[in-house]
């Protein structure tokens, strides 16, 4: 079905949804007029307040709650828990989407797989026991922690495809884990830190497949690697996904960067429709010998919300930390100072690690400015970085 049809299909399902037929109502719009991405593309947006504020109400009140939810995971937010439900339909039609990335990423019925995502409340554990199951692999719910049995029940069972965040990956690496081919990561940036996918693939000592994922709990999965290693593809089938200047909420074209919007295809519970994810990425139509072409080069590369114009270019200092944490010698937190100078904007930098290394400060400078396309007019290390906000920008007497 083309992506218009299922658009439809699934607005028809929202309009029986309050929280979404009010929206509808306040912009005086009906689902029978949406016929083109066009008409589309003037449904408002949905904000991550509003959503949340919707999601946390009991289930007897909330307009996103259905009598056919199976599974109640819970998600942190700040301090406090919401909810993301899913039918049986809408757990189906997830494993579904998951099978044929686990087929791309080179999984087979026949592995034995280890999840050591956590179980308990968050979503992550079951996301991927499930979609192991449904596509015919044998899975041992491992869970976080607990490294040494995770080395001996790994090599116990020959495990060869491990669920994990990096980090732990190569914790386990060390200890001798022979038998993995594949891992999936997630739970930390990854591949839009420089040089971590490769580290990770050092601590194995050998060619091992590396599959990266994005997601987040309100919409699991977005997109996901597959063997070939070309960016992270989206599920198409899954979720319809724009990219917009954060500031005039206009789209931008593709492989330019904005944030990311998302809606859901086919969900029955807790459905997204033009949801602000904050996240900022660029997409990109690529060729992959997958099958898939809609695809994030990397993974988000910062938040949206913190965005500034400096010398009429937008520039997202989250970024920073980002960047940042492709180098060892350093830690992601910083400082930006912006000022204006006789009326030209200036960038000044104050990054916390080891002082003293000329080299790396040229390389980090040469780095900044390709991914930002700015030119920092000062960069400074210190050794520790007081408390205190991330970004001072004197212009107009605003920090965060
Ligand atoms: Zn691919």
């Amino acid at each position: 079905m083309a992506v218009l049809e299922q658009l439809q299909a699934q607005l028809k399902h929202l309009d029986t949804i309050d929280f979404y037929r009010r929206k509808f109502q306040q912009a005086s719009m009906e689902i029978g007029d949406i016929n083109s991405l066009e008409d589309f593309s003037k449904i408002p947006f949905t904000n991550p307040k509003e959503f949340q504020a919707e999601i946390q109400k009991p289930p007897s009140e909330c307009s996103l709650y259905t009598p056919e939810v199976t599974r109640v995971n819970l998600s942190p937010s700040g301090q406090e828990l919401y909810p993301v439900y899913q039918t049986n339909q809408d757990l189906e039609f997830m494993h579904q989407v998951c099978a044929r990335s686990l087929q791309a990423a080179g999984v087979t019925p026949q592995d034995m797989v280890a999840v050591t995502f956590g179980y308990h409340l968050f979503i992550a554990g079951l996301f991927y026991q499930g979609q192991f199951e449904y596509y015919g692999s044998k899975v041992i719910p491992l869970g976080p922690g607990e490294s040494a049995r995770a080395v001996q029940l790994i090599n116990d069972y020959q495990i060869g495809v491990l669920v994990s965040n990096p980090t732990f990956a190569m914790k386990l690496a060390e200890a001798g884990i022979p038998s993995v081919h594949t891992i999936f990561v997630g739970g930390e940036p990854f591949t839009s830190v420089q040089g971590y996918p490769e580290k990770v693939r050092a601590a194995f000592e050998r060619d091992i497949t590396i599959i990266d994922s994005y997601s987040m709990a309100l919409c699991m999965p977005i997109a996901r690697s597959c063997r070939h290693n070309n960016g992270l593809h989206i599920m198409d089938e899954f979720v319809y996904t724009e990219v917009i200047d954060p500031a005039s909420c206009e789209p931008v074209p593709l492989g330019e960067k904005g944030e990311l919007v998302l809606t859901h295809l086919r969900k029955q519970a807790s459905p997204l429709l033009r949801y602000r994810t904050g996240d900022l990425t660029v997409l990109e139509n690529k060729t992959c010998a997958c099958g898939r072409e809609l695809t994030m080069p990397q993974s988000v590369m910062g938040r949206t919300d913190d965005m500034l114009k400096i010398k009429g270019v937008k520039f997202w200092p989250s970024q920073i930390a980002t960047i940042l944490r492709s180098y060892p010698q350093f830690s992601p937190k910083y400082r930006v100072v912006v000022d204006s100078l006789k009326g030209v904007d200036t960038l000044s930098l104050l990054v916390e690690g080891k002082t003293g290394d000329a080299v790396v400060l040229d390389k980090l400078s040469t780095h900044l400015k390709s991914e930002t396309l700015l030119k920092f007019n000062e960069i400074r290390i210190t050794e520790k970085i007081e408390d205190g906000p991330s970004v001072v920008d004197n212009r107009k007497g605003r920090t965060f």
